[in-house]
């Protein structure tokens, strides 16, 4: 207890210059309500009390608050080899990307005003244009995600009507996103056709013979069906949609717009090819294999477009400013026939192993400690489940490995790594060459850190 007496009072600390520089910054609320938790604290602990000064007082509260006013939200160095890393923010942004937003945020812009007429515009014409003009479409839309649009897309078309679908496609997306219950969401009528490994045409024929008004395909892109397997060939159904005058629409996931197998995995169909078979709209994620924003966009049919444009679901899920400028970059590097240049993610997929041998080597020169390994980087993302790139690894043995990544989690920034094999290992497929420094100043005082708490 007599420690306790020690405790300044609120008001003493406040008369400290030190405090009015916090109250300055932070707010004479925000400040008070922080000297009150660090007295709490003290006064729960006597133990902290032992050598207790004003100054001591004052670093606590300076912590705390700084602390309390960082965003929770912060970049972090992705050591994890997974180039699309959902709990990442799946695709890093490409620096166009982020200029584009510099330029945009802090302005009024024409978002949704005609320039030309000076009098009201449409938000979906920025990207819409551009896709337009990267596709041959007849028209495209943005949504926030692609769940977004297949709900979107299920809602405007097909409420209260039959869907084909076959059973081999009904398909589970991390975060809840299930095929049946967003088609229950949107209020269309699952009809399921064939069976799990095998559908044939004449099951899709069946279906829109007793009514069903479209032919949805989903592309499974987090699993593979191998074995006795069947599926109609797209042009098939595409002509067999034609025949019964209902709308074919692709839910293509991944959306790549470049050949994959050019780096090394397996071909994704690209939407180029999707929309020249002729389907009548494709969807798919801005943040997958485009390597952009996370939105979803739609392509194809302008008497279709229009129909989503108009329903008021479209009020819902319409991506705002930053979403539509961002989305405009990188399509921008696709036009210029950029994008592998350009985009982080094909950077990433195009690193030599030569390149990530020598920069692991270096970052082992500089720690001292470490060792050299073949490791394989995936895509993630639900995309391409099976696939993996051959990249090189720094491995570090310790008795703790979760407690080395704790410790890298700990870092600033903080450096996600995994454990392979009872080590923590960092790939270097995934770190940005101009991150390098501080990943190897964040390895070397993690490793410092467990090795303190080791011995002690
Ligand atoms: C990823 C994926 C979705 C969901 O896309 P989000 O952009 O994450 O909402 C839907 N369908 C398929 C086939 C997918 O691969």
């Amino acid at each position: 207890m007599t420690a306790q007496r020690h405790i300044p009072s609120v008001d003493s600390l406040l008369k400290q210059p030190a405090v009015s520089e916090l109250v300055n910054l932070y707010g004479h609320v925000w400040t008070v309500e922080a000297i009150r938790q660090v007295l709490d604290q003290l006064r729960s602990s006597p133990e902290l009390c032992q050598s207790l000064t004003t100054d001591s007082i004052i670093v606590t509260l300076r912590q705390k608050l700084e602390s309390q006013a960082s965003f929770s939200i912060k970049p972090v160095i992705n050591a994890t080899g997974v180039l699309l890393h959902t709990n990442l923010g799946r695709a890093p942004l490409s620096e166009a990307g982020f200029e584009a937003i510099g330029n945009l945020v802090g302005a009024y812009s024409n978002l949704e005003f005609d320039l030309s007429k000076g009098s009201r515009g449409n938000r979906s014409i920025h990207a819409t244009q551009m896709l337009k003009q990267l596709l041959g479409v007849e028209s495209a839309l943005v949504v926030n995600n692609n769940a977004g649009a297949v709900l979107l897309i299920l809602s405007a078309l097909v409420k209260g009507k039959k869907v084909a679908i076959s059973r081999s496609q009904l398909i589970e997306i991390g975060g809840g996103f299930r095929i049946p219950e967003v088609m229950r969401q949107s209020g269309a009528k699952l009809y399921e056709v064939g069976a799990t490994n095998r559908t044939h045409l004449s099951d899709y024929a069946a279906a829109l013979d007793d009514g069903a008004q479209m032919i949805l395909l989903a592309h499974p892109s987090n699993f593979k069906i191998s074995g006795f397997t069947a599926q109609p060939e797209l042009h098939e159904l595409i002509d067999l949609a034609r025949q019964y005058q209902v709308p074919l629409v692709y839910d293509l996931g991944s959306g790549a717009l470049l050949d994959t197998s050019a780096y090394g995995i397996a071909r994704e169909p690209t939407v180029q090819e999707i929309l020249a078979a002729g389907a009548d709209l494709v969807c798919f994620s801005g943040d997958k294999l485009l390597g952009g924003p996370q939105s979803g966009i739609i392509v194809g049919r302008q008497t279709l477009i229009a129909r989503l444009n108009r329903h008021p679901l479209y009020r819902a899920l319409r991506p705002d400013k930053l979403i539509l400028i961002t989305l405009s970059a990188v399509l921008l590097s696709y036009l210029r026939g950029k994008a592998d240049s350009e985009i982080p993610l094909y950077q990433m997929l195009s690193r030599s192993l030569d390149e990530l041998k020598q920069t692991a080597q270096e970052v082992l020169r500089q720690l001292g400690q470490g060792e050299l390994q073949e490791g394989q980087s995936t895509i993630g993302g639900g995309s391409l489940p099976e696939e993996s790139l051959p990249t090189w690894l720094v491995a570090f043995s310790t008795p703790l490995p979760e407690k080395l990544c704790k410790s890298l989690r700990e870092q600033q920034p903080p450096v996600i790594a995994r454990i392979q094999k009872d080590q923590v290992v960092c790939d270097l497929r995934t770190i940005r060459p101009k991150d390098l420094p501080v990943f190897t100043k964040s390895l070397e005082k993690a490793l410092i850190a467990i090795k303190e708490k080791h011995e002690k």
